[in-house]
């Protein structure tokens, strides 16, 4: 119990950074860098060299969202 709410604690203060913000990556993905941080790199990768391109977040926000969802249905499960 105590884990699962961890976790769910984990997710939501993730998804809560994800929410509503712009992100920027590199071709290979070596980090992910905000608006702010990708402009100020003049969106250029500091790692690789390459570009840093848009990246959309909206699926990672729809895999946390299911994510707790579903710890949130086994926890009501396990406490009812
Ligand atoms: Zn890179």
């Amino acid at each position: 119990m105590l884990e699962s709410k961890k976790i769910l604690k984990n997710l939501r203060s993730k998804l809560e950074f994800e929410d509503g913000k712009v992100f920027y990556t590199c071709k290979t993905q070596c980090a992910r860098f905000l608006f702010e941080t990708a402009s100020d790199l003049l969106f250029i990768c500091p790692v690789c060299g390459e570009d840093l391109e848009y990246q959309e977040n909206e699926p990672v926000i729809k895999a946390l969202k299911k994510r707790i969802k579903k710890i949130e249905d086994l926890t009501s499960e396990v406490s009812a």
